[in-house]
C-alpha cells in the first residue's frame, strides 16, 4: 500500500521499518479469517488489516484516541494473521511500535493505569509474587470456588539429581511466574535432559524474560530485564552451554528477539544478538535428540490433545513439532479443531480483556475436549494456568509426559 509517513519518523530505523511493513500490505484481507478477534467481534477494527490501517493513520500523523487504543489493545498478539499474510507483512513489529506511539500520546483511564502497573509490579518479580501466590495457596481452601478458581494448588517442585557430568551443557531459563506456579515443569525439563546426556545450569540471577513490560507497554522495563538476563547467563555462555532452553513458549520468542531489541544499546547489542542465536524453545531441542530412541511409551495407547500456543505456532514457526515428537513416543494424538486459534491466555490479556479471553477459552477448551482425550498438554504456563481450572480433563505442560518416560533409578 502507498503511505506517506512524517518526515521525522521516516528519519529513525524505527519510522523505516514500520514504513517498508506497510508498504508489503496489500490490504487484501485474507489475515482477518484467521484473527480471534476479528472473529469474534465482526468489527474490521478488531481485525489485523483494520489495525494496519490505524496504525498507518497514526504514522502518518493522525492523533491518535482512545478509540485507536482500544481496539490496538484487543490484540492478543498471537500472530496468526502472520501466518496467514501471503504478502508476509511483519504484523507483530508494526504493532509494537503503533503501540507504542498510541501509548504516549493517550493517557489510559485511571483504573487501567492501576491494574496495569500492579501487574507490571508483580508478574516479572518473583521476589514479589511468589510470597503473595503463597498467602493465596495458604487461604484457598477456606475461599468460595469462585475465588479458588483464580488460585493454583500448590505444586511441589519434586526432586532433580544430575546422573552423571554430561560433556554438554545447556543453560535452562528459569522466568518469573512459572517457578512459582509450577516448578514442576523444568524439573521435568532437567529430568529429561539428563536422561538424553544434556547437563542444565540455571543462572540464579536471571529473571522475567521481559515480556510482561514489554506488552504492558513499558518497554524501557522489558529492557532492564533482558539485560539483566545477559549479565546473568553470560557467565555459562562463555564457558561453552550450547543452547538457552526455555520452556514456556511465551518467552522464546522474546528471548529470539533480544538481538534486535538491544541493537542500539553499544554495551549489550553483541551479547544480545549471542543470546537470541542460542535461544531454542523446548521442543526444538528434544526434536533434535531423537527422544523415540530412548524414551518410548510401552503398552496402551493414551490420547492426548495437544493445545500448541501461539507462541510456539505462530510466534517461532514450531507448529507439529511437538505433536511429532508425541506421536513418536507412543502417544496417539487427537484432532483438535480451529487449532490455529488463541486460547486467549496471552499474558495479560486475561487479566486485561476478560470477555474476549473467556470466549476464546471456551472455544478452545470444547475443541480440546471434543474428541474426549485421557489429558490435554500444552507448551506454556499462561495457556495452561489460564484453561486448567475450567477444563474436565487433566492438563499438563507436554515434557511432563516425557518425564513419566525416564527409565525407573535413572535420575
Ligand atoms: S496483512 Fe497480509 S493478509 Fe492482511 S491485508 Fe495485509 S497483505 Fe493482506
Ligand atoms: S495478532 Fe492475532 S489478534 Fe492480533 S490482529 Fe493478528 S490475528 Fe488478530
Amino acid at each position: 500500500m502507498q503511505t506517506t509517513l512524517l518526515s521525522a519518523l521516516l528519519e529513525t530505523t524505527t519510522g523505516q521499518e514500520a514504513d517498508e511493513i506497510l508498504r508489503n500490505c496489500v490490504h487484501c484481507g485474507f489475515c482477518n479469517a484467521t484473527c480471534p478477534t476479528y472473529q469474534l467481534t465482526g468489527d474490521e477494527l478488531d481485525g489485523p488489516r483494520g489495525r494496519i490501517y490505524q496504525i498507518k493513520q497514526v504514522l502518518e500523523g493522525s492523533a491518535p484516541t482512545r478509540t485507536t487504543q482500544v481496539h490496538l489493545d484487543r490484540c492478543l498478539t498471537c500472530r496468526a494473521c502472520e501466518t496467514t499474510c501471503p504478502s508476509g507483512v511483519d504484523y507483530h513489529h508494526l504493532l509494537d511500535t503503533g503501540r507504542e506511539l498510541v501509548e504516549q500520546n493517550v493517557t489510559r483511564p485511571l483504573r487501567e493505569r492501576f491494574i496495569r502497573g500492579v501487574l507490571g509490579m508483580l508478574l516479572p518479580r518473583p521476589a514479589r509474587f511468589k510470597p503473595l501466590l503463597r498467602l493465596g495457596q495458604a487461604v484457598r481452601p477456606l475461599l468460595p470456588a469462585k475465588l479458588k478458581q483464580h488460585i493454583p494448588a500448590y505444586r511441589k517442585s519434586g526432586r532433580f539429581t544430575a546422573t552423571q557430568t554430561h560433556a554438554r551443557s545447556m543453560l535452562l531459563l528459569d522466568g518469573c511466574v512459572q517457578p512459582a506456579l509450577a516448578p514442576q515443569i523444568n524439573t521435568a525439563t532437567r529430568r529429561v535432559l539428563d536422561a538424553l546426556g544434556i547437563n542444565t545450569v540455571i543462572a540464579n540471577k536471571g529473571g522475567c524474560c521481559g515480556a510482561v513490560s514489554f506488552h504492558l507497554g513499558a518497554p524501557d522495563a522489558a529492557k532492564d530485564f533482558m539485560r539483566n538476563n545477559i549479565d546473568a547467563w553470560w557467565p555459562a555462555i562463555e564457558q561453552g552451554a550450547e543452547a538457552i532452553v526455555i520452556t514456556a513458549s511465551g518467552c522464546a520468542p522474546m528471548v529470539k528477539e533480544y538481538g534486535r531489541l538491544l541493537a542500539d544499546d553499544p554495551a549489550y547489542a553483541e551479547k544480545a544478538s549471542r543470546v537470541s542465536e542460542l535461544a531454542r524453545d523446548i521442543s526444538e531441542i528434544i526434536a533434535a535428540e531423537n527422544p523415540a530412541s530412548r524414551l518410548k511409551r510401552p503398552g496402551h495407547q493414551t490420547r492426548v490433545a495437544f493445545h500448541s500456543p501461539c507462541t510456539l505456532q505462530h510466534g517461532q514457526g514450531l507448529d507439529g513439532v511437538v505433536e511429532k515428537i508425541l506421536e513418536q513416543i507412543g502417544y496417539e494424538l487427537t484432532t483438535v479443531t480451529d487449532s490455529h486459534l488463541c486460547c486467549g491466555s496471552a499474558g495479560t490479556y486475561s487479566i486485561l480483556q476478560p470477555q474476549l479471553a473467556t470466549s476464546l477459552r471456551d472455544n478452545k477448551l470444547q475443541a480440546l475436549q471434543s474428541a474426549q482425550p485421557d489429558l490435554i498438554a500444552s507448551a506454556n504456563i499462561g495457556c495452561l494456568m489460564h484453561m486448567m481450572p475450567h477444563s474436565e480433563r487433566p492438563m499438563l505442560h507436554w515434557i511432563e509426559l516425557l518425564e513419566t518416560l525416564i527409565p525407573e533409578g535413572s535420575t
